[in-house]
């Protein structure tokens, strides 16, 4: 029998161990790679790694299941199958069904993995964007300058030495931001080269040196469209990289909120950044529109998301706009999964929308009607 097989009847368990096993198991392998990247395990494993495995193991047994026989065998379990996979005992899945913990080509946890926490609260990899911010908001001691270096931050996730000798370089703001940046760790340097996706910047990884994305790829945005480009730095040595978590949850959403405060802007309104709003949240403000709290988010996982807002929101005394980008709020079921999963007190103040459906939140005389928000779940 191959691990974790079986012909057996899945026998339903409490949905909280389920839900135990699954944020373990996505703790695990994010923590996994901060140590030393998933191609590299050794032993001693990170507690949380030991625990994932212990938990796995009981809940194979308790299913009649093959368990696995090591932590590398528990990994390539993840990185093969899906999180809807039934054969987990996790079905319906708590998020999308075609969610993995690991991505096959990239070998690191994927999005929904640093996404994934308790409901409510913010993922490891979430709180330390949350801290790293804070932290830089402190030592900037003014939102305008705080403002300008979280701008930077979002639009370069990686310096060269090229960007380093560019006349438009601020050396001013980058004393303020290097300490949010590291070298490019090794897991990410394929033949001593570093590639970037052409569409969102960020690393890259494929399987047989494409050179440009598409199937076999992989890039840390997810999303990217195929048939684009890749660039190349040969030196990734010289080069230093934004921190994970800062990748990923304020360079990843960086477009999406340009395209909303642009909007914002286009409408003649007023915006500026809130003091101490952890990822960030934006007052906008008019004479003919309503005050308006504005946050940005690229998530994968709508519900996780709607959990995370109704948590920051429950006591919000303005409307507050949830902007994604389009092709989030496309996705089937997106809408529906956020807008079920936030809370009763959320429910009137909290809308999910997207850059290019801004105006009609933003003016009162126009409030969406009941069949335009029907129009839009179809
Ligand atoms: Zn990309």
């Amino acid at each position: 029998m191959t691990p974790f097989s079986s012909t057996a009847t899945v026998p339903r368990s409490g949905k909280n161990q389920e839900d135990g096993l699954f944020l373990t198991l996505a703790r695990a392998v994010t923590i996994l790679a901060e140590c030393d990247g998933l191609r590299s395990l050794s032993l001693p494993y990170p507690k949380e790694a030991q625990l994932a495995l212990d938990r796995a193991i009981v809940h194979c047994l308790d299913n009649g299941w093959t368990p696995p026989k090591s932590l590398p065998e528990l990994l390539s379990w993840c990185t093969q199958h899906r999180m809807g996979d039934t054969r987990f005992g996790l079905s319906p899945a708590p998020v999308t069904q075609d969610a993995r913990w690991i991505d096959p080509v990239g070998l690191v946890p994927t999005r929904t993995s640093l996404e994934l926490a308790p409901v409510g609260r913010p993922g490891r990899t979430e709180q330390d964007a949350i801290d790293s911010l804070a932290a830089l908001e402190h030592k900037c001691r003014s939102i305008d300058g705080y403002s300008r270096c979280r701008q930077f931050l979002a639009h370069h996730p990686l310096i060269t030495q090229e960007d380093r000798f560019d006349r438009r370089w601020r050396t001013t703001t980058w004393n303020k931001v290097r300490d949010l940046y590291e070298h490019v760790p090794e897991a990410l340097v394929d033949h001593k080269k570093l590639v970037l996706c052409g569409s969102c910047g960020l690393p890259t990884r494929t399987r047989r040196d494409e050179r440009e994305s598409g199937p076999d790829t992989w890039c840390e945005g997810e999303d990217c469209p195929p048939g684009v480009p890749f660039r190349l730095l040969r030196n990734p040595a010289q080069c230093l990289i934004l921190r994970r978590s800062l990748r990923a949850f304020l360079v990843t959403p960086a477009r999406t909120e340009q395209d909303a405060m642009d909007e914002v802007g286009r409408l003649g309104l007023g915006h500026h950044l809130l003091v101490d709003s952890g990822l960030g949240t934006h007052h906008i403000t008019g004479s003919q529109t309503r005050d308006c709290l504005v946050q940005v988010h690229d998530r994968h996982q709508p519900a996780r998301l709607a959990g995370r807002i109704s948590e920051e929101f429950s006591r919000a005394t303005h409307p507050v706009l949830v902007v994604v980008p389009r092709r989030l709020a496309d996705r089937e079921g997106y809408r529906v999964a956020f807008e079920t999963a936030l809370s009763r007190e959320c429910r009137e103040q909290v809308t999910l929308t997207t850059p290019d459906d801004l105006e009609r939140h933003l003016y009162p005389r126009n409030p969406p009607s009941d069949s335009d928000r029907e129009d839009t779940h179809a």
